[in-house]
């Protein structure tokens, strides 16, 4: 199996685990968003499935029917579709303790990779807890989640921690231009996604371009605190919010975390990473209280606030921002 650069280490741990017969019973992967948890938990059940000559081949045939989550001994829980929060149920987890008390189909383990495992419900994880307390051999369980803090400490502690770090902006546009060449309009995606390749690699790219350009387009009238708040509000709430809004937050962190020589010597800025020549003269602080504004409105919008009204208020902070930017650069 070829894995991309940055989860050989993890997969090393891995492989060497097995080497020295010492699987753990149970693996939270945490993963940074798109950063490839679940190709390294299809590695881990193909180490322990695998019937070719090298572990993990790839090749064998136990190894194709996990990638194509096919392989009887291979178990993939994901939220519940009948479920309107997304959740995972105890019924599931339940379901799955009856067939771990039966034996594997092919005689070398079975692995179920649970995703996304914050997903569990209270009386899920409860369950769940019960099925590690008393682990059975041969029983590989897998916990993939960005968020482990949302599970139950009592399951984290009985799981072996494996982290699954974002590469490297360079390092995900590397690899994406191997999977498909087009530089470009990788980078466009990834200003908007964050460093995730392997959730740019699903996306329609040229959607994800016109966001980010209207994205820097509203940075770029907050310098001037000129955003028509209430259009722009209207417009945004049509369509594809969540990722305008993800696409401020990635510019405005990719600008407090790299910023330009003169913001490090403590003057207003004009650009960051992202938002070269987009005219934003901003400070750190008011870029910070900026991102927290952001991050906060996200949330907001999960809930069933009025989208429109809580969007213009962070126009208007922003709106804000820049005028104050402005004066202070003037
Ligand atoms: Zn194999």
């Amino acid at each position: 199996v070829t894995l991309p650069p940055w989860l050989d280490e993890p997969a090393k741990q891995l492989l060497n685990a097995r080497g020295n017969a010492r699987m753990p019973h149970a693996l939270l992967l945490h993963e940074a968003p798109g950063a490839g948890g679940e190709m390294l938990a299809t590695y881990a059940a193909q180490l322990l499935l695998c019937t070719g000559p090298v572990p993990a081949c790839g090749q064998c045939r136990s190894c194709l029917r996990v990638a194509r989550n096919e392989h009887p001994d291979y178990r993939l829980i994901v939220p519940d579709p009948e479920l309107k929060l997304g959740q995972i149920s105890v019924d599931q987890v339940r379901d799955l303790a009856g067939q771990l008390a039966l034996s594997s189909h092919e005689g070398l383990g079975t692995c179920v990779m649970i995703s996304p495992a914050h997903a569990l419900n209270r009386f899920a994880a409860n369950a769940l807890l019960k099925t590690l307390e008393e682990p059975r051999p041969g029983v590989l369980m897998i916990l993939l989640t960005t968020s482990p803090s949302l599970l139950p400490a009592t399951l984290r502690s009985r799981c072996l921690r494996l982290r699954v770090a974002a590469p490297g902006r360079d390092a995900a546009l590397d690899w994406l231009e191997t999977q498909r060449p087009g530089r470009e309009n990788w980078s466009a995606a990834l200003d908007v996604l964050g460093v995730a390749p392997l959730e740019a690699l699903g996306q329609d790219l040229d959607q994800l371009r016109d966001i980010r350009a209207g994205a820097l387009e509203v940075l770029r009238d907050a310098g001037q605190g000129r955003i028509d708040v209430v259009r722009t509000a209207a417009r945004w709430a049509q369509g594809d919010l969540a990722l305008r809004l993800r696409c401020i937050e990635n510019c405005l962190t990719g600008l407090v975390l790299q910023p330009p020589a003169e913001v490090r010597r403590g003057r207003e800025v004009r650009a960051g990473a992202q938002l070269q020549s987009s005219g934003f003269d901003i400070n750190i602080p008011v870029a910070l209280a900026l991102v927290d504004g952001v991050r906060e409105l996200q949330r907001l919008l999960a809930t069933s606030v009025n989208k429109p009204l809580a969007l213009e208020r962070y126009l208007w902070q922003l709106n804000r921002a820049g005028l104050a930017g402005r004066t202070a650069a003037g």
